[in-house]
């Protein structure tokens, strides 16, 4: 069930990707498994899937062990300072960075760990809709600040447009993103390498990709 709507997203990235002029091997897609129970996940990651996102420290431990080790886990909820040490411990990329006191704590709990923790920066492109993320007019000196955390590595930028049922009023939004994102890229340098746009989900994974992603967070269009 889960792989026939797999099939059916990959080819709507494949779509999407020719009407962008784009490859789809460009575009990394997360299944997003909050909620979803560990025999489906790995009835993904059995079908060629590789990267699983999670929204809550608490469930992806609790969900850990029953996952096939092929899994990289990306955190794309919020995370708060105080499990700043598990999230460290779990995932591979943490998506979801939005404060520098959360940046402290992850550089913090890897150094401990003698890991460099990949991270992307979480920037608020949809106004008050939503509560985390940096500010778009702040994301250029929060990158810049990045330089003082020797543990950590930002691999580029997550954000979300506010929830509609209409794909197309996302555009806009992730077309803002798309431009933070590029006039950011000429700032690699040492922790920072600008590789991933992670924008879109299973309501506007399309029009994401036509505006610039090379990361998409798909659950529900998956584990309907
Ligand atoms: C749940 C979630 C997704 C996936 O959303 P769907 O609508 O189920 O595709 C993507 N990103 C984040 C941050 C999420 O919390």
């Amino acid at each position: 069930m889960s792989i026939a709507n797999l099939e059916v997203v990959k080819s709507r990235i494949t779509k999407a990707c020719k009407r962008a002029c784009r490859s789809p091997e460009e575009i990394v897609l997360v299944c997003v498994t909050k909620g979803v129970e560990p025999s489906r996940i790995n009835e993904v990651l059995g079908a060629g899937i590789v990267h699983i996102g999670e929204n809550r420290v608490q469930e992806s431990l609790s969900k850990y062990n029953s996952i096939a080790d092929t899994a990289i886990w990306h955190l794309v909820g919020h995370l708060q300072t105080n499990k700043a040490k598990k999230a460290v411990e779990t995932f591979s990329v943490i998506q979801s960075v939005d404060s520098l006191h959360l940046v402290a704590a992850i550089d913090r709990e890897s150094g401990k760990l003698s890991k460099v923790q990949d991270i992307l920066v979480q920037v608020k492109i949809s106004g008050e809709a939503q509560k985390f993320g940096v500010s778009p007019d702040d994301a250029d000196s929060f990158i810049g600040e990045m330089l003082k955390y020797p543990n950590i590595r930002v691999l580029g930028l997550m954000g979300m447009a506010p929830f509609s049922e209409d794909p197309e009023s996302s555009r806009p939004h992730f077309r803002r993103l798309r431009e933070i994102f590029a006039s950011l890229k000429g700032r690699t340098l040492n922790n920072i390498e600008m590789r991933f746009l992670s924008m879109g989900m299973s309501q506007d994974f399309e029009v994401a990709i036509e505006e610039g992603a090379n990361m998409v967070r798909i659950g529900s269009a998956i584990f309907k």
